[in-house]
């Protein structure tokens, strides 16, 4: 009893040192992790959960997977940063590695994801400018309603969420939004010749897994080269392997123009983005035009090799192709009232929660954190089932029986 009086308070403390002294910049779901392994993670008092959350898409190769964490820890032992003044002996191996991957000619690696996002728009314009010859300072870049791409003043001036722009004017100018899946609206935007790029991400993950109709990204794609605009697809929660194929874009055999990619390209390790894009587009940029003292340095270069054959070597992109098709299937056999959609691609899932006597998804959250399984709740009512590519069948299974059961509660 002791020993559990005191475990319970180092959650409580956790959770109190966060409030007094982080910024109230986010609502976590009241659970303090300590360690992580696979599909599971372990609290302070040692109690198991799923992860189905899988730190927004950056941990589908599992929790501390351990071939991720050797490079890791061999390469920090060895070399960690050199800033890109000079070469290191890691990041030409890790350039060839990843541009072969992909198909593309050049990659630009930087950290976060909205920085590879902030990459993507800096490209663009220049682009515009140097190729397409918009004339100065009139280069458009066309985004979605609903879109989530970060969180710099430049790429929230292109977003359509309240909570993410009020108050952070004046905003950047250069964007143009329309409906997301919406071919028309894109055609009729188009019309625009100062238009460089069209911005999208292949499902928009954030506004709760809105997956477009099929032949969406062919259409938008077609448009974008009649116009001679850039495609630049956002996969940064969508790729590697998430939605059951490399990149949700070939799903339609689309190859976007300029590749944005973030979170699993470390496993969930360390912040790796990355932009691909051909020599004609990527070579706008010249020595000294942009940059990142940490982008590409050895331990993010190393660590992204080996995260992308772990993708690879697991199938990690078969396995979400058909556990995502069971998961789903599974959840639109369940029996409750507060269902009221089920949605998804390989394992990028959402349920769509109907509020019950007062009972909210964030209410179904909770319960399903003391039943053992951790997901959050995006724009009020959806919740996202999101776990490690890593799951087998019959933890999948598991999973489904925690949240028959927990719905059942309500
Ligand atoms: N783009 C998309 C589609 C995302 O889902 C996210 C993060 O959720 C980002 C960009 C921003 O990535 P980061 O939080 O690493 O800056």
């Amino acid at each position: 009893m002791e020993i559990i009086m005191g475990q319970r308070s180092r959650s409580q403390t956790a959770i109190e040192l966060e409030d007094k002294y982080g910024a109230h910049n986010y609502h976590p779901i009241p659970v303090v992790l300590e360690r992580g392994e696979g599909v599971y993670v372990w609290d302070v008092d040692g109690k198991r959960y799923f992860d189905f959350l899988s730190s927004y898409s950056a941990v589908n190769q599992g929790h501390c997977h351990p071939r991720i964490i050797n490079a890791l820890v061999a390469q920090a032992k060895k070399l960690t940063l050199t800033s890109r003044a000079f070469y290191n002996d890691v990041l030409g191996e890790y350039e060839k590695f990843i541009t072969n991957y992909f198909g593309y000619n050049k990659v630009l690696p930087m950290n976060t994801g909205a920085e590879g996002v902030e990459t993507a728009l800096k490209l663009v314009r220049k682009w515009g400018y140097e190729k397409k010859g918009i004339p100065a300072n009139q280069a458009k870049i066309i985004v979605c309603e609903g879109n989530f791409h970060g969180r710099t003043i430049s790429i929230i001036s292109a977003s359509t969420d309240p909570d993410s722009r009020n108050n952070y004017g004046p905003f950047t100018p250069g964007f143009v939004t329309i409906p997301y899946n919406n071919v028309a609206a894109l055609g009729e935007a188009l019309k625009d010749a100062t238009v460089a790029g069209f911005l999208v991400e292949p499902i928009q993950g954030e506004a709760g897994v809105l997956v477009p109709d099929e032949g969406y990204l062919t259409k938008c794609f077609e448009l974008c080269k009649k116009a001679n605009v850039l495609f630049v697809a956002d996969e940064i929660q969508t790729g590697i392997a998430r939605t059951g194929k490399r990149l949700a874009c070939d799903h339609e055999n689309v190859r976007p123009d300029v590749l944005i990619l973030g979170k699993a390209l470390s496993g969930g390790t360390y912040p790796v983005s990355a932009v691909l894009a051909d020599d004609e587009i990527m070579l706008c940029i010249k020595p000294g035009q942009h940059g990142s003292t940490y982008g590409g340095n050895p331990i993010a270069a190393r660590i992204s090799i080996v995260a992308m054959q772990v993708v690879e070597d697991e199938r990690l992109a078969e396995n979400a192709q058909r556990l995502g098709t069971l998961l789903r299937n599974e959840l639109s056999e369940i029996k409750s009232d507060m269902i009221t959609a089920v949605r998804g691609k390989g394992l990028l899932n959402a349920i769509v929660i109907k509020p019950k006597n007062g009972k909210t998804a964030w209410d179904v959250c909770l319960a399903l954190k003391d039943n053992g399984l951790l997901a959050k709740p995006t724009h009020g009512d959806i919740i996202r089932f999101a776990p490690p590519l890593v799951i087998t069948e019959a933890q999948l299974m598991e999973c489904v029986g925690i949240i028959k059961k927990t719905l059942g509660q309500f």
